[in-house]
Formats: C-alpha cells, structure tokens, sequence
C-alpha cells in the first residue's frame, strides 16, 4: 500500500471543489488534502479545512485574511492570502499533484507555475487551455508534466485512448446535453432569463460554467481543449448534441472502430480517474441501468442560434491569441448577463466584435496573453456598457 497522495485543490469551495472533497473523503486511503483554496467564501473555506485538516489553505480576497487565519490558528493550519500566493501555495514540496477547479482566466498564472515546479495536474479550468493552449502544453513537455482531464468529455476521451498509444486518432466526437435551451429559435432567446439559463438539465454545475452551457459556449471551450489536450486538428473534433449525457464522448480510430465511453453524469468519476490514474479505484457511485434509458439520442449542434460554437471554431482556426480574446470577452459577457445587465443573444454579439476588433498576435508570449485579456475585458466592458445604455 502506497502513502496516500496529496492533493492541492485550487477553488475548492466550488461545484469541482467540493465534488473533489467527497471523492478524497471516500478515498482516503489513496488521497489526502494538503492544500485548500478559495476566491472569497472564507465561511465554507474555514469549515473544509477544519475537516480536511491540509497543511495550508490559500484565501484569494485579502479582506477575508483576518478571519480565516483566527479561524484555523487553533489548528496549526498555515494562511495565507492574495493571488500571488496561490502562485506559490502551488510549489510546495509536499503537493503530489494539483486539481485546478478555479474558475476563468484566473487558473492561468498558478497552473504555469504548477508545471514549472513539476507537479501532476488535473485538469479542471478549461479557460487556462483554451487562453493559452500552445503555451502550458510546450511547457508541460519541457518539464515532464502529465496533465490529466477532469471535463468529463475529456476524460471520456482519455480512457478511450488507455492502451492505444500507437494508434492514432482519425476523429473524436464531443458530446453535448445542448443545455436548457435545446431546440429553441433566436426569437424565444431574445427574452430568456438567467434563471432559465441556470437551469441545466443534467448538470449540477458553478454559474459560468451553466451559462456557458447554455449558450454552448462551454462546448466551444472544450473543443479548443481537446485540442490541445490530445494534439488534434480543428477538422478532427466534432460536436453532436446527446441530451442524455450518458456517453460522455467518443474516438474514431484510423479502421473507423469508435470508443465510447459511459456513465451517468457524476462529475466525481472523471475527478476520481484523474486523481487516481491510472487506477480504477472501488466506489459506490450509483451504476448505470439500461432499462431506465430506453433511448439514447443523438442530433446536429444547431449553430445558427448558438453562435458561440461558431465563434469557438472560428477562434481555434485562427489560432494565436484568438481564443484568448474569445474568453476573456466571454467572461465579461457572463458575469453582465448574470448581473441583467445584457441580454443573452448580446452575448455573441459582444465576442463577436472583440475578436474583430482586438489586436491579433500569431505567436503571444505569455505578456502577450496577459495584455490580450486585459485589453479585451475593457473592450467587451465597453460594448456592455453601451448596450445596456441602448436597452435602458
Ligand atoms: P464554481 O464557480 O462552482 O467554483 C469556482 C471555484 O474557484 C471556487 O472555489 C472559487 O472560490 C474559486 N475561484 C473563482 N474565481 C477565482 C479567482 N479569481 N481566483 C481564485 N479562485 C477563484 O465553478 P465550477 O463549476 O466548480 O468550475 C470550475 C472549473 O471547472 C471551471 O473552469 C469549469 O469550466 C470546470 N468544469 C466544471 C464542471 C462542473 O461540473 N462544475 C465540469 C467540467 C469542467
Ligand atoms: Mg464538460
């Protein structure tokens, strides 16, 4: 029996967090948690703590330093605040490997500084890949690195390829659930609201992430992912939408024989085979039964109405700091539409004219996408702000 494994979990106050927490407690003999962190929920931070009892935990809003550090003093647990921390928390001796469930661009400068100082990853936060795909992935190789998926689809896709290493790829199938909003026209999109568009069908999942399913821009970050991820070219990934979400997704292989992989939606599977890979470990997740699916559907991605995918595709052709802009101007976009202050068609609209508008660079260097996110975040504030106005 090994020593169990110690796991660094970035943001995990979140749905991934929290998910990754149940998955360790029930695997405790494999895993331990050796550091905790969190953006500003100080209250449920101080209370995983206490029951997970890590080595140091990491509060991103230096206002909650206070509170977290008189809360976890008694506990001999170490506290320590603000963003460059969580850029260092993440080089610790004693991590094993580091389970990125932050949100956004924000996974950005802590997974560079993950794989500089060696460290196994699994991989949560998409939006890092997809803003700088070309850069982690040459420098995971440099170091040494394994990044391993927790996105389900990914993951997916990742136990599809166990023990075909030498056989390569002629295409791989994303599935999609298609949201909350599948089947729907442009005009019943005009007037959704965001409560509608939290409402995902099978996915218990953090805000953004819900609206980018809806919008089906999560599946546009994923397809960019998976290039990365697996070294594809753009005309290898398809979409189909499968409202069951029961395959998670599928491999061609060059004799066209297709692997599938299945389950039911329970993020903490995938989470489970990336902290324990290449183990499959025994749990008592709930099993699958075929006779409660009759049908399993599968249909086009309709990407007329959700341009987003479109826009994704467009992004990932034209490479350089595109996806960049892409996400950075999503993020603003979601953050205004959760607040009511766009509508969810302006949401494509306003990515659409930040990838027209914002400088493009063909090889950024990592100042280059710092600077294209900070550009294009004022830009697509710019565009809220007027449409906002326009709507008032
Ligand atoms: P969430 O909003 O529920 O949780 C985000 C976590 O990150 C929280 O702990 C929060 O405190 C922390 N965080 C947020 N912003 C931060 C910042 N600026 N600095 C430091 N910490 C910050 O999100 P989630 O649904 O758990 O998703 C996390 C990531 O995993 C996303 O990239 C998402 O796309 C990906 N993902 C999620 C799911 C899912 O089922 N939830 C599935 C696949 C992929
Ligand atoms: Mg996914």
């Amino acid at each position: 029996m090994n020593a169990p494994k110690r796991i660094a979990i970035l943001g995990s106050t979140g749905s991934i967090g929290t998910q990754t927490l149940d998955v360790i407690a029930e695997q405790h003999e494999h895993f331990e948690v050796e550091v905790l962190t969190a953006n500003s929920n100080a209250d449920l931070l101080i209370k995983q703590a206490i029951q997970y009892k890590p080595n140091a935990v990491v509060i991103s809003d230096e206002s909650k330093y206070e509170q977290v550090k008189e809360a976890l003093f008694t506990h001999g647990i170490k506290v320590y605040a603000g963003e460059a921390a969580l850029s260092q928390i993440v080089q610790m001796d004693s991590i094993d490997m580091v389970l990125t469930a932050l949100v956004g661009y924000a996974g950005l400068k802590p997974t560079i500084e993950c794989i500089k100082a060696r460290k196994p990853i699994a991989l949560a936060n998409k939006e890092t890949l997809v803003v700088a795909g070309e850069l982690i992935t040459e420098l995971a190789k440099e170091k040494g690195v394994n990044i391993y998926p927790v996105d389900s689809e990914h993951s997916a896709i990742f136990q599809c390829l166990a023990g075909e290493f030498h056989n390569p790829i002629e295409k791989i199938y994303l599935t999609a659930s298609g949201g909350p909003f599948r089947g729907k026209s442009k005009e019943f999109l005009l007037t959704v609201a965001k409560e509608q568009a939290l409402k995902h069908p099978n996915w218990d999942m953090g805000a953004k992430i819900t609206i980018d399913s809806a919008s089906l821009m999560n599946k546009g970050l994923e397809v960019i992912e998976a290039k990365w991820l697996f070294n594809l070219k753009p005309e290898q990934i398809e979409v189909v939408i499968h409202p069951q979400s029961i395959i998670h997704s599928v491999v061609q292989f060059q004799d066209g024989s297709m692997k599938a992989q299945m389950g039911l939606p329970d993020m903490k599977l995938p989470i489970q085979y990336a902290l324990g890979y290449p183990k499959r470990l025994k749990n008592n997740f709930q099993r699958f039964d075929f006779l409660k699916y009759a049908n399993l559907t599968f249909e086009q991605a309709d990407v007329e109405t959700f341009r987003n995918l479109a826009l994704a595709y467009e992004a990932l052709h034209k490479g350089g700091n595109m996806p960049c802009i892409l996400n950075a101007a999503n993020e603003v976009v979601v953050q205004a539409f959760l607040q009511d202050k766009i509508r969810f068609l302006d949401m494509p609209e306003i990515i659409e004219r930040c990838m027209a508008k914002i400088l493009f660079v063909q090889k950024p260097s990592y100042g280059d996408y710092v600077e294209t996110d900070k550009v294009t975040r004022i830009k697509a504030l710019e565009l809220t702000k007027k449409i906002n106005t326009l709507a008032n």
